[in-house]
């Protein structure tokens, strides 16, 4: 259970139900006194579930951010990562982490992060060094404000940022401002929320502006040197500083592979692990194709609409909790609903509908794939579905619905069209 949303009701959190209805222990009563600092509150077990108190639910939402983050810039990444740092730099006399984190304290670690970053990149046995991307759209504000206060502290011989902090501080201060605004605009806004939804769903912290907000470098001010606060939601900073040795290393991979997808660098790397690990696409014969649109009405499995002629086959337990191809986790999708959905978990409703094809259909689905050389195991992805939502944190937790779509829903719900009530 996530302590994160466990005791936290707060004006943008609004949308997003307490998760305690049962009027569970607090996270609060189970944790050791502050003075206790050989304690671990993820050892404390929750007297209702069993499972350790800390933290699948923060978990679940961080691996989000991650998946999410790689799509389309490494802005989220790298807020994820300075986050991750000032927890532990931030830490009370007791080595607690903080309650809040200041803007601009986050913006001076994501330049910090991007500094050597902006270092033009050279292959190896290539000649020309290229200037690398972290965004697909063509403007790049954080990384061309970085950029310009690197080649200005290097004309003047400063090739540590520590000195460039030194040397320039009028422009260091100014490059803060951009990437200040930038952060507050977009990443911290958007970390929170889940797929291509908009809306938040805050489990790390609650933002001490509007969502819609916008500020300027004199905006910013008004709220003090330090400028506006995130509020860290109680136990979200100190899971993040205990998860720091698991997160860190994954968020460093999915940045790398994301920067050389971008620049189409390093492709050797990426065919190995495509080699490796296989591509995540995939691409199952015509007759089983024909097969599952006969069953699905030659209509998307998401959102009713009619396929296309080369509709997706999308692994309807993603593939990143578990690969399995069987053809009862195969389903087909149009482009937008497939790729909408990544590798979110689906809704309950969207389960019934699964579970119920795959009962319904189990002898033909099992015959379609035996003619078609494919995997079947029935009752292998049953337990598997069973025990991907069996292990969620109890609660409202934010599940994919359809295009665009992300509602709270029960994982119990879910467990119930899988296994009958
Ligand atoms: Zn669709």
């Amino acid at each position: 259970m996530s302590p994160a949303l466990l005791l936290v009701k707060s004006r943008s959190s609004a949308s997003y139900p307490a998760r305690t209805p049962s009027g569970r222990r607090s996270r609060v009563a189970d944790r050791p006194p502050r003075a206790d600092p050989g304690h671990h509150a993820g050892a404390v077990r929750s007297a209702q579930s069993g499972r350790p108190a800390g933290d699948a639910g923060l978990a679940e939402r961080l691996l989000e951010v991650i998946d999410s983050g790689r799509r389309t810039a490494t802005y989220k990444l790298a807020v994820l990562m300075a986050l991750l740092d000032l927890c532990a730099r931030r830490s009370g006399q007791d080595g607690r982490a903080p309650d809040v984190l200041h803007t601009r304290d986050i913006a001076a670690q994501v330049a910090a992060l991007y500094w050597p970053q902006v270092i033009p990149y050279r292959q190896p046995g290539s000649g020309d060094a290229v200037d690398l991307r972290q965004i697909t759209a063509p403007r790049a504000a954080i990384v061309r404000a970085v950029r310009t206060f690197r080649q200005a502290a290097e004309a003047e011989g400063a090739t540590s940022l520590h000195l460039a902090r030194q040397r320039l501080a009028g422009q260091y201060e100014e490059m803060l401002d951009q990437v200040e605004i930038i952060v507050t605009a977009q990443p911290l806004p958007r970390l929170q929320a889940v797929g291509t939804a908009d809306k938040a769903f805050p489990f790390l912290y609650d933002l001490d502006w509007g969502p819609r907000e916008t500020f300027t470098a004199r905006r910013l001010r008004r709220h003090g040197p330090a400028g506006p606060v995130i509020r860290l939601l109680p136990g979200a900073g100190e899971e993040l500083v205990r998860l720091a040795p698991l997160i860190r290393p994954l968020v460093e991979m999915h940045w790398t592979r994301m920067v050389a997808q971008i620049n189409g660098v390093a492709q050797a790397e990426l065919d190995l692990h495509r080699h490796l690990f296989g591509s995540g696409r995939l691409n199952p014969p015509k007759p089983l194709r024909d097969g599952l649109a006969d069953l699905q009405q030659g209509r998307c499995f998401y959102c009713l609409r009619s396929l296309s002629r080369r509709p997706d086959a999308d692994h309807f337990i993603p593939r990143v909790r578990c690969g399995i191809d069987t053809v009862e986790n195969l389903v087909l999708a149009d482009p937008a609903c497939n790729n909408d959905k990544r590798d979110l978990l689906a809704a309950p409703p969207l389960v019934a509908t699964w579970a119920s094809r795959n009962t319904r259909h189990r002898d033909h689905l099992a015959s379609l794939a035996r003619a078609a050389r494919w995997d079947t195991d029935p009752d292998g992805t049953l337990a598997v579905a069973r025990s991907i939502y069996h292990h969620l944190p109890p609660g409202p937790t934010p599940f994919w619905l359809g295009f665009k779509r992300v509602e709270p829903a029960n994982p119990a719900d879910a467990l119930t069209a899988i296994t009958g009530p």
